[in-house]
């Protein structure tokens, strides 16, 4: 994934017109009531010896509807922020909401204060599944707000979810389709967790709704995140954030602390078994670059074991010459070959 730095302002389900049925957003962010204009100040001012490493970090509000908070209380927050974006001391402000709650006259005034992206919450683009979801938008609603969002200059995120109740791993790879038509700059990718208070909890506990396993959603997950890299788009976010909240907030569900690095490794194995495809069995050199030796290895050497299932006892090495995402292979023939980790033309559909 991407450098991407934020700092970020949790306004648990502000401007939510219901609860969807999987989400709660205090157990997510860890806080019980959302940001007021004073804890802008307290966030950056928190976050100001970090912000060195990254000068493009963004000020950001996550984790309701920002579009509709009342009007008073969003310019109250946004005039809090737009100040740190004229002083230079973030690049902009990022704001997540619905896509049902995107009109063009909300978009102008975000524009006023200094917004720079937008992330809608698409989650699926099948109308069934959102329904079943209790999203209470369409498909339709997305793709409206994401022409809106574009039109209007800002830069565009989508939020997808996999796992969802009544969704499947083809479901997701449709979504993903259906998102990277729409031409967002950045994607977040989230597994669904069922989490303590949320209707999915009582599904889940009637036996009515199994999310999928780890192993399933890792499989996706890469394979997800390979489609989108290679048509351009960043993907800036797979998984949830590990916090104590949500450790004690998960009832069920897919989850690992590091579930992006799991996925990493994931495409390196894919990658290897491609690049490998239809070589004679024996010992392989695979240099990978110093920054990805862990995840090229995987978990406990997961990947090494898996290859040598497949006929070929690997020796992973770092090279500082490898460009991060791609790897060189020493075939048993001696043949020489470099690859990327994301298939060319890559895709899930
Ligand atoms: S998923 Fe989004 S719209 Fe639905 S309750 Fe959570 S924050 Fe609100």
């Amino acid at each position: 994934m991407s450098g991407h730095a934020n700092i970020s302002l949790f306004v648990p389900h502000a401007g939510c017109p219901h609860r969807c049925a999987f989400c709660d957003q205090r157990t997510l962010s860890g806080q019980a009531e959302p940001a007021c204009a004073a804890d802008v100040a307290r966030a950056v001012a928190r976050a100001l010896p970090g912000l060195k490493k990254h000068p493009q970090a963004e000020l950001a509000f996550f984790g309701g509807s920002f579009t509709a908070i009342p009007r008073a209380e969003m310019t109250g927050l946004l005039e809090a922020a737009l100040p740190f974006v004229q002083n230079g001391t973030v690049s902009g402000i990022r704001v997540s909401t619905r896509p049902d709650a995107v009109e063009d006259g909300v978009l102008a005034l975000l524009k006023r204060y200094g917004v720079t992206a937008v992330e809608l919450g698409a989650q699926s683009m099948d109308a069934r599944v959102l329904e079943e979801n209790r999203r209470g938008h369409t498909p339709e609603d997305v793709v409206r707000a994401a022409e809106r969002v574009r039109r209007a200059g800002f830069s565009l995120g989508l939020q997808m979810m996999t796992g969802m109740y009544g969704d499947t791993a083809r479901g997701a790879e449709e979504t993903a389709a259906r998102l990277a038509a729409l031409g967002p700059d950045t994607v977040r990718i989230y597994p669904a967790l069922v989490l303590r208070g949320s209707a999915w909890e009582r599904w889940y506990r009637a036996g009515r709704y199994r999310p999928p396993s780890l192993e399933e959603t890792v499989e996706l997950c890469a394979r997800l995140w390979a489609f989108f890299e290679a048509r351009g788009i960043r993907v800036i976010r797979l998984g949830l954030h590990a916090s104590p909240e949500l450790e004690a907030g998960r009832v069920a569900g897919p989850w690992h602390p590091a579930f992006g690095e799991l996925c990493r490794s994931r495409l390196f194995l894919h990658a290897a078994l491609r690049t490998l495809a239809g070589a004679a069995p024996g010992e392989v050199l695979l240099r990978v670059s110093p920054r990805e030796l862990s995840q090229a290895l995987g978990q406990r050497r997961q990947n090494l074991a898996l290859l040598q299932q497949a006929g070929y006892r690997v020796q992973i090495v770092p090279d500082a010459a490898v460009r991060p995402g791609m790897f060189a292979v020493r075939l048993p023939s001696g043949e020489e070959r470099a690859a990327s980790i994301h298939k060319e033309g890559g895709g899930c559909s």
